[in-house]
């Protein structure tokens, strides 16, 4: 019981106990000895008075004489209300003298007379109907022996109300005095130990609430103030262990962990309050490029550069967090659609305006955007942010996609690029093969025979469909650097000075940046870049070996020369037969040419040229 008091009641309790029992116990104190001091002052007066009787008595020996004596008494001290003089004659004790005349001759109380032979000084008090009595008894004395006693009854009501009132004053300071001395120990308390108690018991419980945490700052004794400071430190160290455990380093957003956690705590309120959560799943553009023409340092500068503009561009109680790579995730609590869009909208405007300076690298912001309950379930939140995210990269990128959107812009998507798209990449892949062709004569349906010669074996390789897609893609453009090498050399009749073979080298790098703007060509340009790479290193651009050179790359080497062989060039009119071409390819195997490669297509040389319908002399 006493336990689940609290600290406050506690002290309150135990001192008010303390000073209780000191003012009783002074109390009490000052009640005896004042009680003592009036005994002792009745006692001296009434050996006073027994003295004169006594000595009157031992002198006259006549019982007349005490009772003028009494008499005499009784008339000068008005508090003196009766005198009795008890002697012992034979065995009873007889009242031989007394103020009450009818009392003379009468038989002496019991209890008196057995303590007057004692011979014994008694005081005692007796309330009598609102009047204090005081009866004095002491011994009457004759050579020495007690003969008897003699009886005094004297009004002490002015004494028994001065001892009243001083009992009572005494009362009334002790309880005053108590009492300030409870106040001010109280206030001493309160501020040395129980406020900053309280303030380190509120610092804590604002803390377990997630609150900021500003640090204690107490003026309390000095062992107080080391708790305190124990406590910022331990509080400081926790928070900024926690802070980075739910940081991402580089940006310093929030981090994946931290952002489910979150939204499921948001999702709850939501549920509790009915309210919504808008969640917008953002994806940079074409972040890998950047990485690839700026260098990932640049790449990180960009990433923290969006972060913060992000951060800049929503409210305070929006988290903001890294999902992944170059992913970000901003949960917005009790938000409306439409303002959640505009947030979104403003983000990636922001992107695409200050996302990198290069032109040749822009970056801009791919936005989904979902809202919880109307869009979805706790369970499918983030994937259809995600997948509003996405649908925006199919439309182009750079744009923020809600939801409710999604079917209908998919289904619009998916007119666009079958039509539209596929239409304009092979137009694209179209004009620039007859760009080419129109420059070189002797390549007039080169490119175009390399591309079904590829299709084919890579095809018969096993290569899946879009590979082979892929591959014979690079077929129609290998060349397409030729675009960049001067006429002079390109249909040159003789031979190539050693500055013409260099420019001519050129050719695969050229190509490569040529088609380095078109997006859907991404995964063809590592062929077109490697398709005059040897697998003894011996070849260009870069000198790459084995392994290092991609299967589409060597494909499109060994079909290319053989095509090459066997038609005509600017500076050999007589093309190779097909068998001394064959020779040829045997002959650079594992040096020239991809060994497996080589094997595969001569294994399948006969039904290529069959179905391509080619003719060859000899
Ligand atoms: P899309 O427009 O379709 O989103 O293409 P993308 O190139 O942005 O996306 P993709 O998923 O192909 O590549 C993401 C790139 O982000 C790959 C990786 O190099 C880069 N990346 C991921 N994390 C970091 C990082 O911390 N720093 C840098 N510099 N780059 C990163
Ligand atoms: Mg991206
Ligand atoms: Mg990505």
């Amino acid at each position: 019981m006493f336990n689940r008091l609290s600290l406050q009641t506690k002290i309150v309790l135990m001192f008010s106990t303390v000073i209780i029992i000191l003012v009783s116990v002074s109390i009490s104190f000052e009640t005896f000895t004042f009680n003592d001091t009036v005994k002792k002052t009745y006692i001296s007066q009434l050996k006073g008075i027994t003295t004169t009787i006594n000595g009157r008595y031992e002198e006259s020996r006549s019982i007349e004489d005490v009772q003028q004596i009494f008499d005499y008494l009784k008339h000068r001290e008005v508090d003196i209300l009766q005198l009795n003089l008890h002697v012992k004659k034979g065995e009873k004790h007889l009242v031989l003298a007394s103020t009450e005349r009818n009392l003379i001759g009468t038989n002496t109380p019991e209890v008196l007379a057995s303590t007057t032979i004692e011979g014994k000084t008694m005081v005692a008090h007796i309330e009598d109907n609102e009047q204090h009595l005081v009866r004095l008894v002491a011994p009457l004395l004759e050579d020495g022996m007690t003969i008897g006693a003699i009886e005094l009854y004297i009004d002490n009501t002015k004494e028994f109300l001065v001892v009243k009132d001083r009992i009572l004053s005494i009362a009334v300071v002790g309880i005053s005095l108590g009492l300030i001395m409870l106040i001010a120990l109280w206030i001493i308390i309160k501020h040395l130990l129980v406020l900053p108690l309280f303030t380190l018991r509120e610092a804590a419980t604002s803390i377990q609430e997630g609150k900021d945490y500003e640090g204690l700052n107490l003026n309390a004794s000095y062992e107080i103030n080391e708790v305190a400071d124990a406590f910022n430190k331990m509080v400081y160290k926790l928070e900024d262990r926690y802070f980075k455990s739910i940081t991402d380093p580089l940006t310093g957003t929030y981090n994946s962990a931290f952002f489910k956690h979150k939204l499921q705590q948001h999702i709850q309120t939501a549920n509790k309050l009915k309210q919504s959560v808008s969640l917008l799943f953002c994806d940079i553009d074409n972040f890998k490029k950047l990485n690839d023409h700026e260098g990932h340092v640049y790449g990180d500068k960009v990433l923290k550069d969006i972060a913060q503009l992000i951060k800049d561009n929503v409210r305070s109680e929006d988290i903001v967090c890294r999902y992944g790579g170059e992913e970000f995730v901003v949960i917005m609590p009790n938000i409306d659609e439409r303002l959640a869009y505009n947030q979104a909208e403003k983000i990636r405007n922001l992107v695409a305006l200050h996302g990198n300076n290069s032109i040749l690298t822009p970056i801009s912001i791919s936005i989904g955007l979902a809202s919880y309950p109307d869009d979805a379930n706790e369970q499918d939140f983030i994937h259809l942010a995600d997948q509003a995210m996405y649908t925006a990269k199919s439309l182009g990128k750079n744009r923020v996609v809600k939801v409710s959107e999604i079917d209908k812009l998919k289904k619009e998507s998916y007119s666009r690029n079958t039509k539209d798209n596929q239409g304009n990449l092979l137009r694209t892949i179209i004009s620039l093969t007859k760009a080419v062709e129109a420059k070189d004569s002797y390549t007039h349906s080169h490119s175009e025979m390399v591309s079904k010669y590829a299709g084919i074996l890579a095809s018969s390789m096993g290569l899946e469909d879009e590979e082979v897609k892929r591959i014979s893609i690079a077929g129609l453009l290998h060349d397409i650097g030729k675009i960049g090498i001067p006429d002079s050399i390109l249909n040159k009749e003789g031979k190539l000075t050693e500055e013409e073979i260099k420019t001519m080298k050129t050719h695969p790098e050229l190509g490569y940046n040529i088609l380095a703007f078109v997006d859907e060509l991404e995964e063809v340009l590592p062929y077109v870049l490697y398709h005059h790479e040897r697998p003894d290193g011996k070849g260009y651009p870069e000198g790459i070996k084995g392994n290092e050179i991609p299967l589409g790359a060597k494909i499109i080497s060994v079909v290319d020369a053989f095509h090459s062989m066997t038609s005509a060039r600017p500076y050999r009119k007589q093309p190779l037969t097909v068998p001394l071409a064959i020779k040829q390819l045997k002959n650079g195997k594992g040096t020239q040419f991809d060994e497996e490669v080589v094997n595969h297509f001569l294994s399948i040389i006969n039904e290529i040229l069959k179905q391509t319908d080619q003719t060859h002399a000899g």
